[in-house]
């Protein structure tokens, strides 16, 4: 049985043939991270350390503390081979960006006492009854809050990218994952899905009901199906071929010939780029 995540799934919906080098070949890619992704990982690295410093300690760090840890987990993880895909925008206008989503996120929300259950936690969701298809994720932050008696989940996004309210309602990712809580905590309870916005210093919210939730079980379930029948896996090129980690071993960007059967055609409809730079962040 494999496990799955949101993540495979994507990758899967965005380029079948980056799902196969990813999953099947298991092919470790020259490309390390794009710095889209480096910025994305030091930033939850240090809201962990400053919720989990709240938590466990009893402190709330300051603001110059926070930014201490952000800059020197940014040198610790930081390596040449990192891409840039933007060539306009250096290393120190990604780690400025950084900066900045941090001091307004502390000036919004400290001393972030808010009933933090736990960063970073590891769920697994049971996707049927007899437990064939299951999804493993990660919460970026769990909170119980005691005012409402709700549960939230929060998410930190750091791309520039802003979706609307209604394609927010209908994302799959913090939804798969509010029907783990429910497991957890019980069916009746209420869960909000809370998604921060670094770069425009907003947070976009939305909840599902149990059916929808029962909806989305049924659909995930039908997509991992049709994966697991795969035995094609055409490429799907599109402006995210820009960060795709195996751009140099694809067919499409390489001069030998390629299979008629690995083509699909190029979106007619035009790509919404920003928000399907978000799924390959995520
Ligand atoms: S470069 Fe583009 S087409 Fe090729 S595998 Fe990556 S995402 Fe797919």
């Amino acid at each position: 049985m494999t496990i799955y995540s949101h993540s495979r799934l994507s990758t899967f919906e965005q380029c079948p043939l980056r799902f196969k080098y990813k999953y099947i070949d298991k092919i470790i890619p020259e490309i390390e991270k794009s710095i889209e992704a480096h910025l994305g990982n030091i930033v939850h690295d240090t809201l962990e350390w400053v919720y989990n410093s709240v938590k466990n300690e009893k402190k709330t760090p300051t603001l110059d503390e926070i930014i201490t840890y952000y800059s020197i987990k940014w040198q610790d993880e930081f390596s040449e081979e990192i891409l840039i895909v933007k060539k306009q925008l250096s290393e120190k206008d990604y780690f400025n960006k950084g900066v900045e989503f941090l001091i307004n996120y502390y000036t919004k929300h400290q001393p972030f006492q808010d009933g933090t259950i736990e960063c970073e936690k590891k769920i697994l969701i049971k996707l049927n009854e007899t437990g064939e298809y299951k999804l493993q994720g990660f919460i970026d932050r769990l909170v119980h809050n005691l005012k409402t008696g709700e549960y939230e989940v929060h998410d930190y996004k750091t791309a520039s990218y802003l979706p609307t309210k209604e394609k927010i309602d209908k994302d799959r990712q913090l939804a798969l994952y509010s029907i783990a809580i429910k497991e957890l905590f019980g069916q009746d309870k209420e869960v909000i899905l809370i998604w921060h916005y670094l770069a425009h210093n907003t947070k976009i919210i939305s909840k599902r009901t149990n059916e929808q939730l029962t909806q989305l079980k049924k659909d995930t379930v039908e997509l991992i199906k049709k994966i697991e029948l795969t035995t094609e896996f055409p490429a799907n090129k599109s402006i995210l071929c820009n960060w795709c980690e195996y751009k140099n071993i694809c067919p499409m960007f390489n001069k030998q010939e390629i299979p008629k059967e690995n083509f699909t055609e190029i979106k007619k409809e035009p790509i919404n780029t920003k928000e399907k730079k978000l799924d390959i962040w995520d």
